[in-house]
């Protein structure tokens, strides 16, 4: 049976079927309400935890702060050793890991174990920043002054997340964070709850090894009461906040009043165009991945494509064959590339948005259906849809968060990237083109929007070198590589003056 299944993986990660505390702050403890996790393929429950509560939440910054204090001193590349050494306790529970997130989330097993991948390669990332937080020399219009800039810790750094990526999204953050000398307090989905301990005890285990507080990689379980306390708190220098437009504006707002740091990883509405001289079959394979995979739950999931009048047929065609080859499933089976939706909410939303599309007056090209034959009963199946639609239609301005896409035409390359832009969101976009005049105008000025901006392939499967984030109602945060590192971090700009007299900037003369 399924629980067999279940119990291999909870007590290779050191979880429990029913006991498991949701909060971690130095030890594991956790006064909330019983919340049971489920498996979206059955509605199983896999196992139940202990939430947290906003009391607790309260004394884990406080734990999470005094960690901190020691872990700052710590010079910065003996940081990247102790990150080097998560890296290796994930490596080591990389499978185990990988199949709960398949089993908690949804997606299939290789994106599952490529999540925990994810986070290694973040670490190693890391590592390499603790040999490179460069400041820099600045000229000073003074003689006998220098100029120059530090990158300090902020402190604590809140990571809210979502449930989609349940483990890259803390990784990203929890890496760079700490290699800059801060403590993390994370609060994840109240939906992935199980992954969120099994993540926290293999840290808690490396920071032991090293000595360290491990209250440094704290963890508080809960739903938005945790969120908004976490949000509203002061002890939380930065909150980097990964969810829904919706609760990311809110949030925002909060930690602004306060003046906070907050970074925004929110909504997509990403679109693929294809243009008239691009390789259609390279197209239509990126396609299929880029709106199927994770079944349309990836905020880079493509949701809109605008394709050349003169390839539609041709490239639908394409793109329904293939469409058709794709088997519907449990995740964690071989050969299955769209698992199930997280929650059974999601599949009402496929159903409206699809109601939707037909009052608006498109049609539903191919799929359109829930699932619910056989094996598929009791889960949250639906099957992969492409609709045709215009870009006037209310429907496509918006995010659903499940593997419809919406087919659209167009005539010249500026109409083309005026629909592409003509969405609140901006996450990521790309183009399939041969022509070296489109790419560059695409990644030019007046070309894509987008935070994300793609030539000849998908508009998700973003690597950690480069920074990742949106634009406009996406948030505009950046998280992962190229600078990120520095919105973890106090700039100071320090001004020496070794001359002995004292002149003055912009040769005020002052008295
Ligand atoms: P969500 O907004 O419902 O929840 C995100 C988190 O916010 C959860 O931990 C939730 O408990 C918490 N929360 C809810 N209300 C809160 C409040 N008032 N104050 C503070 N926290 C609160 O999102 P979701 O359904 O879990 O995730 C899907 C969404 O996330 C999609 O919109 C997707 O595009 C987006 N996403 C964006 C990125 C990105 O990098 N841009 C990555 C992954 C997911």
């Amino acid at each position: 049976t399924t629980w067999n299944q279940y119990r291999d993986v909870l007590e290779q990660l050191g979880l429990e079927k029913n006991n498991n505390k949701g909060v971690f702050d130095g030890e594991w403890k956790a006064a909330g309400d019983i919340i049971p996790s489920y498996n979206p393929v059955n509605n199983e429950v896999i196992a139940e935890v202990i939430q947290g509560t906003v009391g607790e939440l309260d004394v884990a910054f406080d734990r999470v702060a005094e960690a901190q204090k020691i872990w700052q001193e710590l010079p910065v590349p003996q940081r990247g050793q102790v990150l080097l050494a998560m890296r290796d306790a994930l490596v080591k529970n990389i499978q185990p890991l990988g199949k709960l997130v398949s089993l908690e989330m949804g997606k299939i097993l290789p994106e599952g174990i490529g999540e925990v991948q994810e986070y290694v390669d973040i670490l190693e990332y890391a590592l390499g920043l603790s040999r490179m937080l460069n400041g820099a020399m600045i000229p000073s219009e003074r003689p006998g002054h220098v100029m120059l800039e530090t990158w300090n810790p902020l402190g604590t750094v809140g990571v809210i997340s979502a449930f989609n990526f349940p483990v890259a999204v803390y990784g990203w953050n929890s890496a760079i964070a700490l290699v800059a000398g801060n403590g993390v307090l994370w609060k994840p989905s109240p939906t992935t709850p199980l992954v969120a301990i099994a993540v926290t005890k293999i840290l808690e285990k490396t920071l032991r090894e090293h000595n360290l507080p491990p209250a440094l990689c704290s963890l508080v379980t809960g739903g938005t009461d945790v969120g908004q306390s976490m949000t509203k708190d002061k002890r939380a220098h930065a909150i980097s906040f990964t969810g829904s437009t919706k609760v990311g504006r809110a949030v925002g707002t909060v930690v602004q009043e306060r003046f906070g740091k907050s970074i925004l990883e929110l909504g997509g509405n990403n679109a693929i165009i294809v243009t008239d001289d691009c390789d259609l079959d390279l197209a239509a394979r990126a396609i299929l991945f880029a709106a199927v995979g994770t079944a349309g739950q990836r905020c880079t999931t493509t949701r809109r494509l605008i394709v050349h009048e003169s390839v539609y047929d041709t490239l639908m065609e394409r793109l329904v064959k293939a469409y058709d080859q794709v088997k519907v499933g449990d995740p964690l089976e071989e050969g299955i590339l769209c698992g199930p939706l997280h929650t059974k909410e999601a599949v009402n939303i496929y159903e409206q948005t699809l109601a939707s599309v037909k009052n608006q007056g498109g049609q539903v090209l191919y799929g359109g259906k829930v699932l619910k034959e056989g094996k598929l009963a009791n889960g949250n199946f639906v099957a992969p849809t492409l609709t045709r639609v215009t870009p006037d239609m209310d429907v496509v301005k918006n995010e659903a968060f499940v593997p419809i896409l919406h087919t659209m035409t167009y005539k010249t390359l500026d109409e083309a990237i005026a629909i592409n832009n003509g969405v609140a969101q901006g996450l990521s976009s790309s183009i399939f083109t041969t022509n070296p005049s489109t790419i560059f105008k695409w990644i030019g000025s007046s070309g894509a929007d987008s935070g994300i901006i793609n030539v000849n392939i998908p508009t998700n499967g973003a690597e950690i070198g480069g920074a990742f984030g949106g634009e406009k109602e996406t948030g505009g945060g950046r998280e992962s590589g190229s600078d990120s590192w520095k919105q973890y971090c106090r700039r100071g700009t320090c001004t020496i003056n070794y001359s002995g007299a004292l002149p003055l900037a912009q040769g005020i003369n002052f008295g």
